[in-house]
């Protein structure tokens, strides 16, 4: 199966157990519908003959026993939408603990657990378990009333859930659990430890666990061409293979350029574009300082990487693995790892496996010549600096959702990026730092430290002009 986010509360279902489904678009629904509660019903009310509803907890989890009990479904599962459901580990408050499905047939809900094993579906409402006990990937009828309990009504008036993380990035990575009222001293004392629970309906809440978010190739920003090399070579290979039967594809890609421009970013994009396994590792990582063990660790990721198939290997800093040999007795080590690369490249390049190699340097001129050849790494894609186009567009992936005041010219903050070479990391960077420069500008900070931060102050925080051009100056000044 492969189900991937696209964004908030949606995936592209590409091909679930060969059933194609179609790309469903939800956001601005659910957007309309704030609470969990409402969501859920919403989720709900978008039932009809061929849509399915996944409720989750856990996406990981809900995917791998979608795609084993989708069969079971009995009806043409043309769209799933989906919501993230709240997760608490307090009993004493409505929740949906369990992951599951909803579906609609002949104007019965229908639900089918997604949970391993025996799954005890553990709905509450007011402290009481509905008590539904029902084997993982079985179908049960349920009232729709029982469904709304399910979804959690009331919830709202226990829970605050904590959406317009937009508003403040130094939360980016938190959900918040308080009771009642956010805008209490004791709430906001709340607000700023790090005890909250995740609890939101958001896909994101996934990187809190992995450190990374799910980023798809439009994430990435003034490289359109290289993103077209890269569906060419990998990601249309690995969704449609039957079109690439007895073609010998290239397993091994190169990504070279300036630092902090996207490679690794790229990498991920690319992984996640079809669901494939993604492992990063940084060339240095291979090294154990003896020869042998060096080489060990290079086979054994590569056995992983075929194993793991659909899957990528990005290998950051390869020159830090990959110098051109020269036959000394000092270069004895690393001319030993070299040569456990072309050999493995080798065999990845016989396999079937959908497996690839994505490997990232700033020194192309440092790598061995063999590695680059054709049937070892032959693809050479190049990241370059972001021009003013690529920085504009960088610019605008990462300011979505930020609060822009209504003097913001965008030309001429990307032309004084531009002159002052900036990288995308350098932008995304910016857009952090005017934030601060407006939190501390608008007097925040000073309510902050005086807890007398109101949840109603987050509406008035508007980045300015004059907050981008200090940003940009700093920025600039520490890259010399
Ligand atoms: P290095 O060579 O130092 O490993 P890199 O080229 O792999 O750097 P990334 O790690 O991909 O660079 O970029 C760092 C961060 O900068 C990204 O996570 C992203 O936030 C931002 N960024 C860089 N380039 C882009 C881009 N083209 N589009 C959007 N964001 C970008």
């Amino acid at each position: 199966m492969r189900v991937q986010p696209i964004t908030n509360n949606i995936y592209v279902n590409k091909n679930i157990n060969n059933r194609k489904a179609d790309v469903i678009s939800f956001q601005g629904f659910f957007n309309q519908a704030p609470s969990i509660t409402d969501k859920f019903k919403a989720g709900l009310a978008a039932l009809d003959n061929n849509t399915i509803f996944v409720v989750t907890r856990n996406k990981e989890n809900s995917d791998f026993y979608l795609s084993r009990y989708i069969d079971k479904i009995d009806i043409p599962v043309h769209k799933i939408v989906t919501l993230e459901a709240p997760l608490s580990d307090d009993d004493k408050v409505p929740y949906v603990k369990d992951n599951f499905v909803v579906y609609k047939k002949d104007n019965q809900y229908k639900l089918m657990p997604l949970d391993s094993g025996y799954s005890v579906l553990r709905f509450y409402k007011n402290s009481h378990s509905l008590g539904e006990k029902i084997k993982n990937g079985e179908v049960t009828s349920i009232p729709y009333d029982s469904m709304i309990e399910i979804g959690g009504i009331d919830i709202k008036e226990k829970y605050f859930v904590f959406e317009d993380i937009k508003y403040n990035p130094s939360l980016a990575d938190k959900y918040l659990k308080v009771n009642n009222n956010i805008a209490t001293p004791e709430a906001l004392a709340r607000f700023n430890s790090q005890a909250f629970i995740s609890i939101n309906s958001h896909s994101d809440k996934q990187d809190l666990k992995t450190g990374g978010k799910q980023f798809t190739f439009a994430d990435v920003g003034g490289l359109d061409d290289v993103i077209e090399e890269c569906k060419k070579y990998i990601t249309r290979p690995i969704e449609y293979p039957e079109a690439y039967k007895n073609i010998r594809l290239n397993k091994g890609i190169l990504l070279y350029g300036p630092p902090r421009c996207g490679k690794t970013l790229l990498g991920k994009a690319i992984a996640n574009e079809v669901g494939a396994k993604f492992a990063y590792v940084n060339g240095n990582e291979f090294k154990t300082g003896t020869v042998g063990s060096s080489e060990g660790n290079v086979r054994q990721a590569f056995d992983k990487l075929i194993n793991d198939a659909p899957s990528i290997l990005f290998i950051d800093e390869f020159d830090s693995i990959g110098k051109k040999r020269d036959g000394s007795s000092n270069a004895r080590y690393d001319d030993s790892v070299v040569n456990q690369i072309l050999g493995c490249m080798s065999d990845l390049e016989k396999n079937d496996a959908l497996s690839f190699v994505v490997a990232a340097t700033n020194r192309k001129d440092l790598l061995d010549p063999a590695l680059l050849a054709s049937g070892r790494f032959g693809v050479h894609l190049e990241i370059p600096m972001p021009n003013e186009e690529a920085l504009s567009q960088i610019f605008d992936i990462h300011s979505k959702n930020k609060p822009f005041g209504d003097d913001i010219s965008k030309p001429a903050l990307i032309n004084m990026m531009f002159k002052n070479s900036f990288n995308g990391s350098d932008v995304a960077e910016c857009i952090t730092n005017a934030y601060f420069n407006a939190l501390e500008r608008l007097g925040m900070y000073k309510k902050m430290d005086a807890k007398l931060f109101e949840y109603s102050d987050i509406a008035k925080i508007k980045i300015s002009q004059g907050d981008f051009i200090k940003s940009i100056e700093k920025i600039a000044k520490l890259k010399g």
